[in-house]
């Protein structure tokens, strides 16, 4: 779905959060703030003092990866006192959380309904502004929402979840360390990459997509190993341009593996999308008429993969899966499966049972469990190989 929505972008966004409270005749604000990313960004700064000019109540009594008891907390902390508007401002976490108070606040029914898709928004939303404080989800410029319910993983996907207006201030992810710069920084870049396959992808997205590879080539490394203003707001600008790509196409197969290997081995979001993307391009160009799953066929795919290796300035699908490899090093974080604790024949075996089903029908070549374990077999073995 195409999105329409007001966005300040570039050093110095955040100060717009005073025209836009002005502008929404906002006397009252709910504010979701990640705990810790609030200060160490130095939002606080200027958002303290916007806020202090409208009732503000605060939220940050949640943990990342938020579990259905915070988003509950938050719900009904804003019930209880209800505001004219929704600032969350943080990393994906705060946003997510900002999405579903924003989306469920007003809704009659039990929230767990619409978490689960039993139950269509009848009511209107509460405007959110959406202030990321990490330059990687792009969540700020997306229309879905994660929450975990029962320790399973939902997204809750609806055009009334984007938000209003987002702030994108690279200033804010100045001070991130290097770990969170490199795996935020490797999530856009995965996003971008899996989007110019995804069988959901538009001229539109794929637009989005390619400016936000060619940012994520540029800055990355430098964004990962010695920031510079610069590379900030180059990452900042390709996180949020992946984003939008993938609220119009969604992610494939490398975000649809990753999720065990996040929540079973602790290996960061976009480090553990970037371990199987080389080999999901590969296995993707070579796909054929029979499992092809992108009604615009097999060549329309292979055209956007060449299109992507070409953004990679690579020769060969081989080619590409080392430039791919080496970006996922410069960034200090480690390309293969081993590397990351995908070890024995039974690892493979629980990541590939593990897969997000969803996200693998809109990658656009079809998987059978046979087909998916030989290519994390193959990965594996090419990255035991790379060593010797
Ligand atoms: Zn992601």
């Amino acid at each position: 779905m195409s999105s329409s929505q007001k966005s300040f972008r570039g050093r110095g966004a955040l100060g717009k959060l005073e025209e836009v409270l002005t502008e929404t005749s906002a006397e009252s604000v709910f504010l979701v703030k990640s705990p810790g990313a609030y200060e160490a960004s130095g939002a606080h700064l200027l958002a303290d003092q916007a806020l202090a000019k409208v009732r503000t109540r605060s939220f940050d009594g949640f943990t990342p990866n938020p579990k259905w008891p915070d988003i509950l907390s938050a719900l009904d902390l804003f019930r209880k006192d209800p505001c004219d508007l929704i600032v969350a401002i943080g990393g994906g976490s705060a946003i997510d959380i900002g999405k579903l108070v924003s989306f469920l606040a007003l809704q009659p029914a039990a929230p767990e309904a619409y978490l689960k898709g039993e139950e269509e928004p009848s009511e209107p939303v509460i405007p959110l502004v959406a202030i990321p404080t990490t330059a990687g989800s792009g969540s700020e410029a997306t229309c879905f929402a994660v929450a975990y319910y029962e320790g399973k993983k939902y997204s809750v996907a609806h055009e009334k979840v984007l938000p209003y207006c987002c702030l994108v201030d690279p200033a804010l992810t100045d001070e991130l360390p290097p770990l969170w710069s490199a795996c935020s920084g490797l999530d856009a870049f995965c996003q971008a990459v899996e989007s110019m396959w995804a069988v959901l992808s538009t001229d539109e997205s794929v637009a989005h997509a390619k400016e936000a590879i060619l940012l994520a080539l540029e800055h990355l490394e430098t964004a990962s190993r010695s920031p510079t203003r610069n590379a900030r707001d180059g990452m900042s600008e390709a996180a949020h341009l992946a984003g939008k790509a993938i609220n119009i196409s969604r992610t494939t197969a490398s975000h649809a593996l990753s999720y065990t290997i996040t929540s079973n081995l602790g290996v960061p979001h976009g480090h553990a999308v970037s371990v199987t993307l080389g080999a999901v391009m590969a296995y993707n160009y070579g796909l054929a008429e029979e499992d092809c799953l992108d009604p615009r066929g097999p060549g329309h795919v292979r055209t956007r993969i060449e299109e992507l290796l070409e953004l990679l300035q690579a020769a060969s699908i081989e080619d590409g899966r080392r430039v791919i490899d080496s970006i996922i090093e410069s960034t200090g974080q480690p390309a293969s499966l081993e590397d990351i604790g995908v070890r024995s024949s039974k690892d493979i075996q629980v990541v590939a049972d593990g897969v997000n089903a969803e996200r693998l029908g809109n990658n656009p070549r079809a998987f059978t469990p046979e087909s998916l374990l030989e290519m994390l077999q193959e990965l594996h073995a090419r990255g035991a190989g790379r060593k010797d």
